[in-house]
């Protein structure tokens, strides 16, 4: 099993992700592909370089330094991925922020550290730490020792997670450090949670039955409003259903942004076929309409 996550960015004084002034940990990895992520550079585990059309003033340094030939200006994404090897010689060079390497690895001390230089926010706000991703449950181990720490100073703990784990290694591990949890579900019908996620939504199902049963952490489902995709009758029909089954009686509906696909591009991929606009008012009313009086909408 991985214990060397590398982290994509961390986030100090957030707002969202949990209540409170929190740091928002974003690991690198997920087992799930979906096609709305809005976090496409915390799919893959490893490093990668990105590169920005827009920040990039083609002064042409990162061709002069780059020993595997990996730069071509002819290309539209600037660099030949099949000759980069991540080493990030150019993003050293380069003048402004058209490259950058991302994933870093911390020592779970280190990390902790900078996560405790922010404790006095939490404590005033009600606050705390948020592991996201990406997935960080695929990293038992390395979360394990970084909560024991973080919980050995009182730190209020949420993790956001897909539900996709093995759930005995979640619950030895990873659950008796953490105060809330976010657990996504995402598309009730196993075929198409396949076709837009590339897997089976058996496990995540699952996972949440158990889960609702242990004592003592909240769990707050979470479904993303994508027009078309999950904000569907059907779709949102089924996760109530699913829901009331399961014994749960909330929900936090996530607002769908079709903005922000770039980084896509920036890293050399295709930009998902998704739709361009944002869930109209009276979709979202029916939708809340949906769910009153069954499943209780959070924030
Ligand atoms: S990261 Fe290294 S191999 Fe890749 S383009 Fe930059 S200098 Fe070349
Ligand atoms: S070094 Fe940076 S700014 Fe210069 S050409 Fe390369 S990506 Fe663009």
């Amino acid at each position: 099993m991985n214990n060397h996550p590398l982290i994509v960015d961390i986030k100090r004084h957030s707002l969202e992700d949990g209540p409170g002034i929190r740091s928002v940990v974003f690991f690198k990895g997920c087992p799930l592909n979906c096609i709305f992520c809005h976090n496409p550079e915390a799919q893959d585990t490893g490093v990668e370089l990105a590169f920005s059309e827009i920040d990039c003033i083609r002064c042409g340094m990162c061709r002069e330094v780059c020993s595997q030939g990996a730069i071509d200006y002819m290309l539209y994404e600037h660099i030949n991925r099949n000759k980069c090897d991540a080493c990030g010689m150019c993003v050293k060079v380069c003048p402004g922020k058209g490259l950058r390497l991302v994933g870093s690895y911390y020592q779970v001390e280190a990390l902790a550290e900078i996560l405790l230089r922010d404790r006095s926010f939490y404590n005033h706000s009600g606050g705390g730490v948020t592991l996201s991703g990406g997935e960080c449950t695929m990293y038992p181990d390395y979360l394990e020792s970084l909560l024991k720490i973080l919980k050995a100073n009182n730190i209020h703990i949420a993790i956001e997670t897909s539900g996709y784990f093995e759930y005995d290694t979640f619950r030895q591990k990873i659950l008796p450090h953490v105060d809330l949890i976010y657990y996504d579900i995402k598309i009730a019908d196993t075929e198409a949670h396949v076709r837009i996620t590339g897997k089976s939504n058996q496990k995540i199902l699952d996972n949440f039955r158990r889960l609702v049963k242990e004592e003592g952490t909240k769990i707050i489902p979470r479904t993303p409003l994508i027009p078309d995709i999950t904000a569907t009758y059907n779709n949102l029909s089924a996760i109530i259903m699913f829901l009331k089954d399961a014994g749960a009686d909330n929900i936090s509906l996530l607002p769908y942004n079709p903005m922000g696909f770039d980084m896509y591009l920036n890293l050399g991929r295709q930009k998902p076929p998704l739709p361009e606009r944002f869930i109209r008012a009276e979709e979202e009313k029916e939708i809340y309409e949906m769910f009153k009086g069954r499943v209780k909408s959070e924030e």
